[in-house]
């Protein structure tokens, strides 16, 4: 079982709740050389700031859960919003154990595997958001757009198109800048298009347009599941989760049948897909497999995936992670999540919410 860090000398905390973080430089000297900590001669290894990212080997614990590190009482109290969902639960579980931090119950979920790349936008260059709904699929060039880029440059194209005496300009695609289409019909050329150039995100979009009906396309759940089966052909890890979801659920004509969904969802799970490793977690869990689940959703709590580090806290709460794996996995997480974060992205996060647009279900 893995340990958790030491956390350095309590010291000089002063407050309680958000306040309450232990300073863990004041024993640790700073060698100049190498500019790692030295404890006893033994290197310490640097700590990532939970809200802004800096590595460091004099950060703050949060008293409370033990799990993160901040540079400061300004970098908590910004991250506080987002970490109070997790930083209550460990905490009160904590109390209820005297500040034991483990119980000595816990399974050994053994190393954290490591995640394939994630897929960029190619315009921020940051990792993608994990909902379907804050990606757009360019169907000019193939790249999937973040929300962000994608929504700041209809911004500006509509602040363009409302000066006064210019001409406004077709909307184009915010990274090859081709005209967006206008019509169902033209969509469907460019899609087939992509489609002939065996982009299998194109196969996976087509296929659903079969599926339900849209852009005008009538409904054909043979042809949905045959251009799935195309895409899956092609590699696609989306396709492979789209298939297991409806060998899950027996939709589109396909017979229920957990075995050929978990099939498929071991194979999302091999091209990256964090959604189905959560998924399989929680299959291996409901079939009595804690210790699978939990390495299962440690991986894509490692992708930012808010459902899996939610079991996970829950995992600790009933004694079958230990606190070194929940704060580890809790790291990874921001770590993740802080990739996927841009100020674009938040704005457009913003005017969904503003426009009664957003769901909670975004926020996989
Ligand atoms: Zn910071
Ligand atoms: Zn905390
Ligand atoms: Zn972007
Ligand atoms: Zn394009």
């Amino acid at each position: 079982m893995a340990s958790s860090r030491e956390d350095g000398p309590a010291a000089t905390a002063t407050a309680q709740q958000l306040g309450s973080m232990s300073l863990g430089e004041s024993t640790e000297k700073k060698d100049s050389e190498t500019g790692t900590n030295t404890k006893n001669g033994t290197p310490t290894k640097k700590e990532m700031c939970s809200a802004c990212g800096k590595k460091s080997s004099t950060l703050m614990k949060c008293r409370a859960c033990k799990c993160v590190w901040y540079c400061d009482k300004d970098c908590q109290n910004k991250h506080w919003k987002e970490h109070k969902t997790e930083c209550k639960p460990i905490k009160k579980e904590l109390d209820k154990r005297g500040g034991k931090l483990d119980l000595g119950t816990e399974e050994d979920i053994g190393p954290l595997g490591k995640l394939p790349p994630k897929e960029e936008c190619p315009i921020c260059m940051r990792a993608l958001p994990l909902h379907a709904m804050l990606q757009t699929y360019a169907n000019c060039c193939g790249k999937f757009l973040c929300s962000g880029c994608n929504f700041q440059h209809q911004v500006k194209h509509q602040r363009q198109a409302t000066k006064k005496g210019q001409t406004p300009l077709p909307l184009t695609c915010a990274f090859c800048r081709t005209t967006l289409p206008d019509s169902d019909e033209e969509i469907l050329a460019r899609v087939h298009k992509r489609i002939e150039l065996k982009d299998p995100k194109a196969l996976r979009n087509m296929a659903m347009y079969y599926g339900q009906g849209d852009l005008g396309v009538s409904v054909d759940q043979a042809k949905c599941i045959d251009l799935l089966r195309q895409s899956v052909g092609l590699g696609c890890p989306g396709a492979h989760y789209q298939l297991a979801s409806f060998h899950h659920t027996g939709e589109m004509g396909l017979e229920q049948n957990e075995e050929e969904a978990s099939k498929y969802l071991e194979k999302a799970t091999e091209g990256g897909h964090v959604p189905a490793l959560y998924n399989l977690g929680c299959i291996e869990n409901n079939s009595g497999n804690s210790t699978a689940a939990m390495r299962h959703w440690r991986l894509s709590a490692s992708g930012g995936h808010k459902r899996s580090m939610d079991a996970l806290i829950s995992c600790f709460d009933h004694g079958l992670l230990c606190h070194g794996n929940l704060a580890k996995s809790l790291q990874a997480f921001h770590r993740a999540r802080a990739e996927m974060k841009s100020e674009d992205r938040d704005v457009h996060i913003a005017y969904l919410k503003r426009t009664g647009k957003y769901r909670e279900e975004y926020d996989l």
